[in-house]
């Protein structure tokens, strides 16, 4: 059985970034089923340092995002997944769910947008090179956009592999990331399938890798009914989920989900609590 962290901070769900849809609103309550199982622990999402933003970013972005009220759980944010990189490279944890209020994709070195504030995954795995031996880290986005700001900052990075399902196709000379185009497939039943079949192509791209953790950026934008719309439903982000626990338990190595886009609050209800779910049962 794997041992499950849930990182979270009320924070998200009174002043979340999504204001208009107030995405999180039926949390932490909706995962009160899952707090009976002994292998899911739910944490308190500290405080990120500026020290260690400042490792990721531009000095200039801490005035930026201190005027911006969109990135009022900023802190929290960054905070909550990197204490569960921690605790994954640490070995108290196998598997995380961050929880975020503000998002990190669209945060580059010294620009942010998109309700992204700071790069939550690349700040997390800077420190975990610090505290731990994990050296390579492979993130697979299915947010619905493109991961700009990540793909920035590990541009330069050999140790760090990005798979992105955006709205383009290209591959970074060197390899560091792939990203594959799901905009235009054929929307409508055929949708789930054609996405998943696009994932699946995809996934041994990080088996090749050999990542000592796996980051699996989890929006959900792309849900039929949201802003991002790809068209799928439910039933897809919970086959990600499979395909992502099943890549990291051949690699045997830990998987880090990360709260990435999305702005409706049953969608995030309906698939939060059964992807934790998942991660704690298989
Ligand atoms: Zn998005
Ligand atoms: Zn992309």
């Amino acid at each position: 059985m794997k041992n499950v962290g849930v990182f979270y901070h009320p924070s998200f769900s009174r002043k979340s970034y999504m204001t208009v849809g107030n995405r999180l609103r039926d949390f932490p309550e909706a995962l009160e089923p899952l707090r009976q199982r002994p292998n899911v622990r739910l944490f308190e999402a500290p405080r990120v340092s500026e020290e260690l933003i400042l490792k990721v970013h531009d000095p200039a972005m801490l005035e930026l995002v201190a005027r911006d009220g969109f990135c009022s759980t900023a802190y929290e944010s960054v905070g909550s997944v990197v204490a569960g990189m921690t605790a994954l490279a640490q070995g108290e944890i196998d598997r995380a769910f961050c929880f975020i209020g503000a998002g990190g994709h669209h945060a580059g070195y010294g620009q942010f947008w998109g309700a992204c504030c700071f790069n939550d995954v690349v700040i997390a795995l800077t420190h975990t090179r610090e505290i731990s031996r994990f050296r390579r880290f492979a993130i697979v986005d299915t947010d619905a956009h493109h991961a700009d700001g990540t793909s920035q900052l590990i541009r330069e990075d050999p140790e760090v592999f990005l798979l992105c399902f955006c709205g383009v196709d290209y591959q970074a000379q060197g390899g560091g990331e792939v990203d594959v185009n799901v905009q235009r497939l054929n929307r409508g039943a055929d949708a789930n399938s054609q996405y998943l079949e696009k994932v699946r192509q995809h996934l041994p791209l990080v088996q090749q890798f050999k990542p000592d953790l796996l980051v699996w950026y989890y929006g959900f934008d792309t849900h039929e009914e949201d802003y991002g719309s790809v068209g799928l439903t439910e039933a897809a982000y919970f086959a990600i989920c499979d395909l992502m626990i099943n890549t990291a338990a051949e690699l045997n190595v830990p998987l880090q989900v990360v709260l990435g886009g999305g702005s409706l609050s049953h969608i995030a209800t309906n698939t939060i609590p059964e992807i934790i779910r998942r991660l704690a049962e298989a």
